[in-house]
C-alpha cells in the first residue's frame, strides 16, 4: 500500500525551483495513479522556523501557497491537500520522535548550517533545530512510503528512513514503513544570482528566482539579470560556467529537452540570444499558471474551504496513526 506524502512551507510563492524540483513530479503522480493515497501538506509550523511575520502576512503566504498549487495543477479531488497546524498529532509525534534524535546529528545537516547562519550565536530557535524531526514525524504520521521532494532535501531524507529504522528497532516492532525519496529528473535549480546557492522562496532578493507569479515583464528583467559570464557561445559546464549551465537547465526544464539538445539548438546564439529564447520559454510556460493564480486568489473562500476539507481527511488518518503509536510507546 503505497503512500505519497510531502510538505511545502507557506513562505512565499511558489518557484521554478519548487516548481520542476518538486510540484511537477507530484503532479504526475497524482494524475497517473488515481487509486493511491495521495497527501501533501501546506506545512505552516514549518514556515515560523525561519521567520515570523505577523499573522496577516503568515495568513497571505498560506493562501498564496495553497493558490500556487492548486494552479500548478494539484486537484484536491485526488491529492489530499492540507493545512499542517489544522492537525495537531503533528506536533504530537514530532515530540515523540524527539526523544530519538540527538542534537548533534541535527547541528550536523546542511540545511541547519546554512539557515542558522544568519543568527547570532546563541539566537537560533529550537524550531530550526527540530525542523527534520518534525518533518519525519510529517511523513511518518500517515505511514507514508514515499516522499516526492527536491534533490535539497536528501539529508533530511536519510534522517527520516533512520527515525522510521531507530523507532521500530527500540519497540521492536515492525510499525513504520520505511520511506523512500522520490527525486525529479530535474536537477536542483540554482539561484540565479549565485549559482552556489539553491533558488529559495525564502532568499531576500526577488531577482534570485522566477516565480509562478511573475508578470512577463518580471520574467524578463529577472532573466536578462541573472548572472552569466564573458564567454558569448552557449556551452553546458557547471565547473566553469555555473551561471549559464543553471540557465541551460532552467530552459531544459521548461521544454523536456536534454541539456545536450538545448546546447545543440542554441548553436550561433549569443548569452544575450539564449536568454531571449529563455524569456519567450518562460513566458509561454509561466503565463497561464500566473493567470489561474490571480484568480484563485480572489476566491480566498474557496481556498481556506480547500485546506478545511482536506484537513479533516488528512486529520481521520493522523488520529488514528497516532493512537497506535501511543500504544506502541505504552502511553496507552
Ligand atoms: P525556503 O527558502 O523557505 O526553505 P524553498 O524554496 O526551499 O523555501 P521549501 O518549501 O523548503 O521551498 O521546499 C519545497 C519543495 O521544493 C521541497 O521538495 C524542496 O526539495 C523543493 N525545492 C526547493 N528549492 C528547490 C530548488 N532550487 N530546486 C529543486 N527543488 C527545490
Ligand atoms: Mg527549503
Amino acid at each position: 500500500n503505497e503512500v505519497f506524502f510531502s510538505g511545502i512551507q507557506p513562505t512565499g510563492v511558489p518557484h521554478i525551483g519548487n516548481y520542476f524540483g518538486f510540484i511537477k513530479t507530484w503532479i504526475n503522480h497524482q494524475n497517473a495513479n488515481p487509486d493511491g493515497t495521495k497527501i501533501l501538506s501546506v506545512v505552516d509550523l514549518h514556515a515560523i522556523t525561519t521567520a515570523l511575520p505577523n499573522a496577516s502576512v503568515m495568513r497571505d503566504n498560506i493562501v498564496k501557497m495553497t493558490a500556487g498549487l492548486l494552479a500548478c495543477g494539484v486537484d484536491p479531488a485526488k491529492t489530499v491537500l492540507f493545512q499542517q497546524s489544522q492537525v495537531p498529532e503533528h506536533a504530537e509525534l514530532c515530540w515523540i520522535l524527539g526523544s530519538l534524535q540527538t542534537i548533534t546529528q541535527l547541528q550536523r545537516l546542511p540545511q541547519y548550517k546554512d539557515k542558522s547562519k544568519k543568527y547570532s550565536k546563541g539566537q537560533v530557535p529550537l524550531g530550526l533545530v527540530s525542523y527534520p524531526v518534525l518533518q519525519s514525524a510529517d511523513v511518518l504520521l500517515y505511514k507514508g512510503t514515499h516522499v516526492p521532494v527536491g534533490e535539497d532535501q536528501s539529508q533530511h531524507m536519510n534522517l527520516l528512513a533512520d527515525i522510521a529504522h531507530v523507532f521500530n528497532l527500540r519497540y521492536g516492532v515492525d510499525f513504520f514503513p520505511i520511506p523512500k525519496m522520490v527525486t525529479s529528473p530535474a536537477p536542483r535549480i540554482k539561484s540565479l544570482k549565485d549559482p552556489n546557492q539553491k533558488m529559495s522562496k525564502s532568499h531576500p532578493s526577488e531577482f534570485s528566482r522566477l516565480d509562478i507569479d511573475n508578470t512577463n515583464d518580471e520574467l524578463e528583467a529577472k532573466i536578462r539579470r541573472a548572472l552569466s559570464d564573458t564567454n558569448p557561445s552557449i556551452t553546458y559546464d557547471w565547473e566553469t560556467r555555473p551561471g549559464v549551465s543553471n540557465l541551460i537547465s532552467i530552459y531544459s526544464a521548461f521544454t523536456d529537452k536534454s541539456p545536450e539538445e538545448v546546447v545543440a539548438e542554441s548553436k550561433g546564439l549569443d548569452t544575450l540570444g539564449f536568454k531571449k529564447a529563455l524569456i519567450d520559454t518562460a513566458i509561454a510556460h509561466i503565463a497561464p499558471i500566473r493567470t489561474r493564480f490571480e484568480q484563485l486568489c480572489n476566491d480566498e473562500g474557496y481556498i481556506w474551504q480547500v485546506l478545511a476539507e482536506g484537513s479533516e481527511k488528512a486529520r481521520a488518518v493522523a488520529v488514528d496513526n497516532l493512537s497506535q503509536v501511543k500504544q506502541v510507546v505504552g502511553f496507552k
